[in-house]
């Protein structure tokens, strides 16, 4: 048979490969005629072109194993991977449907295992990409990162999922992917110089990692097999590992000799009452130790910790995002003129105020300031992450029946996953030990509606969401 020539354009694209191998398959072409060429290569092969072949045989149907197994060896950069998967296509289709069973075939243990490299690369991938934020105050956050095989594709759907809520670039030399909100759009590769190689969250970051560095637990050659060092470049933490190594023996000597930490033992649920101590008690010292919390740098520039407040048996639990410019001047939640909008929707939903618990995601005021105003900057996924200490904190002493979550930052913190927050809102949400949680709009997304009938539609809506609160949460 002539030489044929089959061009797969990206080379690791499942769709383009497809098309390719159907047309040779349909055609009768065996795997040896055929001679796989990528844009790179394409001027330097000769052969009929698979694409003007006409199809002499019906199309086979092949196993979604074999897809899937395809899917991942054409990301992996083997020259020979289109060829190995065309071959065992043909032998799937020949005579051996069960081909990928036998993991002795030289072919399958080949595919599988370019296969487990590209998975080993998208986990890397999926836990060393940092992002930083660009310093043109933008809320735009970029990633660089150097994969070994093409997974750029394959692994931007978790990227989108996991920041949904971000507006995030990746760059990586082949190839970028952008994510603005609502889709994934690809693009040339960059230049290292192109990401930024710094941001204001590092220093936290920094400051969270050296706080959870165990040097009793250090164990040098793991810790590279799992962190690989080429990757240290990306990683902010990776600059404070030599000096936490170098002194990881003195700081266990120190863990050693300092006296026993009270143990502090979990008691099952029936003894924990009768055990606990009073619980408006240990809200208010909780309170206390917050308001000394020093662990993220949010606590510099605000005024004060804002923490919950409310009746100690309230049965409602409200949690917005953070404190506003009148919360973090006053101490308060909610005082502000989101707090006086909350404190209508609330009425007018039949729950009076001073029966609810209302606190924030995260206890200190974000702010950046613009002359004389303090305007208002949303609190970042590792002030988030810090502070939920002190919410799980406060939701486990005051063990509410319900918990509403006003907005998607005060979602994604109680329920610790991407909330779709228009899509799911008005709806209950399990928590844990029966504690149901309702999600819905926070009171200054209200606000910053345009336009009266607008700001109307959407307070109705928070009413209508809050009176849910009535029906459901509260029923014996
Ligand atoms: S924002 Fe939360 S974690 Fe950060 S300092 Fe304040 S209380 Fe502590």
């Amino acid at each position: 048979m002539n030489p044929v020539r089959a061009n797969v354009d990206p080379s690791y694209d499942l769709a383009a490969w497809r098309e390719a191998a159907r047309i040779a398959l349909q055609a009768g072409v065996p795997p040896e005629a055929v001679t796989w060429i990528s844009a790179a290569n394409d001027s330097l092969i000769s052969g009929v072109d698979a694409s003007t072949l006409p199809a002499s045989a019906p199309s086979s149907k092949v196993p979604a194993s074999f897809l899937s197994l395809a899917g991942a060896v054409l990301c992996h950069r083997d020259e020979n991977r289109h060829a190995l998967l065309y071959r065992l296509l043909w032998r799937i289709t020949h005579g051996t449907p069960k081909l990928l069973a036998i993991s002795t075939d030289a072919d399958v243990h080949r595919a599988y295992e370019l296969a487990k490299a590209v998975q080993r690369d998208s986990h890397k991938m999926k836990a060393f990409v940092r992002f930083r934020e660009l310093a043109n105050g933008s809320d735009d956050f970029v990633a660089w990162f150097e994969p070994e095989h093409w997974i750029v594709d394959r692994v931007a759907p978790f990227f989108a999922r996991r920041f949904a809520g971000m507006r995030w670039a990746i760059l990586t030399p082949y190839r970028s992917v952008r994510w603005d909100g609502a889709a994934l759009e690809f693009g040339a590769g960059q230049t290292r110089a192109d990401a930024p190689d710094y941001d204001s969250e590092e220093t936290l970051w920094q400051t969270y990692y050296a706080s959870i560095f165990n040097p009793a637990r250090l164990n040098p050659r793991m810790m590279r097999q799992e962190m690989p060092q080429k990757y240290w470049g990306n990683l902010p933490e990776a600059r404070l590992l030599p000096e936490l190594i170098r002194t990881a023996g003195e700081r266990t000597q120190d863990m050693v000799e300092r006296a026993p930490l009270q143990v502090r033992r979990r008691v099952p649920a029936a003894l924990a009452a009768e055990v606990a101590p009073q619980r408006d008690d240990t809200l208010i010292s909780t309170q206390r130790e917050a308001s000394r919390c020093r662990a993220c740098e949010l606590w510099q520039p605000a005024t004060q910790t804002v923490f919950g407040e409310g009746p100690t048996d309230a049965r409602i639990m409200l949690v917005g995002e953070q404190p506003g410019d009148q919360e973090d001047l006053a101490g308060r939640p909610f005082v502000g003129p989101a707090g006086k909008l909350l404190d209508r929707a609330l009425a007018q939903a039949g729950i009076e105020r001073s029966a609810v618990y209302l606190t924030n995601a995260v206890k200190h005021f974000r702010f950046e300031r613009r002359g004389k105003v303090r305007l208002h900057k949303s609190p970042g996924a590792l002030h988030i992450k810090t502070c939920n200490a002190w919410l799980a904190r406060e939701i486990q002493l005051l063990k509410p029946r319900a918990i509403v979550c006003l907005g998607a930052t005060a979602a994604n913190a109680v329920l610790k996953r991407d909330v779709q927050l228009m899509h799911e809102r008005g709806s209950w949400q399990p928590f844990a030990d029966g504690v149901q949680t309702l999600l819905t709009v926070h009171p200054s997304w209200v606000l910053r509606q345009v336009g009266g009938s607008a700001r109307e539609a959407a307070y109705q809506g928070l009413v209508r969401d809050l009176a849910l609160l009535t029906t459901v949460a509260l029923s014996d």
